[in-house]
């Protein structure tokens, strides 16, 4: 089974700091990091250093015609690119700067939560991933901060065309 960690699509990030408005109407916000404000960026997935620009904005991670399509505010670097490792859980998400707290919520393929679990040790998180996508029901899961609840990530898994 493939694993590939997806941050904010490109052609989204592209939008927001082209027209700097977010899909809510609110006018995308300007700030600069401070010592505290670590992220990660919803775009290149890595930490905001204290001084880098960042733009906030409204966010939907679960695009669906049901209750469990939320927003919620992310921040991303006002210039960065889009995270490529995908087949690499990201490292300052994991390990980065300054440590985040994760929790990991499960989807089906009606894209509704059916199961939500924390990461007690965050160098456990690939293999608590592989361990709940062992469950057919579970299409995808998003990593997200536990304790400000904001989406960080996508995970999905690609079961490939071999047995
Ligand atoms: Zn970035």
């Amino acid at each position: 089974m493939n694993i590939t960690y997806q941050s904010i699509p490109k052609n989204h990030i592209d939008t927001i700091r082209n027209f700097r408005q977010d899909d809510f109407g609110h006018l995308v916000e300007v700030s600069i990091a401070g010592e505290t404000g670590y992220g990660p960026c919803r775009c290149c997935l890595k930490q905001f250093q204290p001084g880098e620009k960042r733009l906030l904005f409204s966010y939907a991670p679960v695009t669906a015609a049901n209750p469990y399509n939320e927003v919620g505010p992310v921040y991303i670097h006002e210039d960065c690119s889009t995270y490529r490792d995908s087949s690499i859980f990201p490292p300052e998400v994991k390990n980065g700067r300054l440590p985040i707290r994760l929790v990991l919520r499960c989807y089906n393929s009606e894209r509704r939560m059916i199961l939500a679990c924390f990461i007690k040790d965050n160098n456990d998180a690939e293999k608590m991933i592989g361990e709940l996508f062992a469950d057919p029901l579970i299409e995808f899961i998003h990593i997200r901060n536990a304790v400000y609840q904001c989406f960080i990530a996508e995970v999905r898994k690609d079961q490939g065309t071999g047995s």
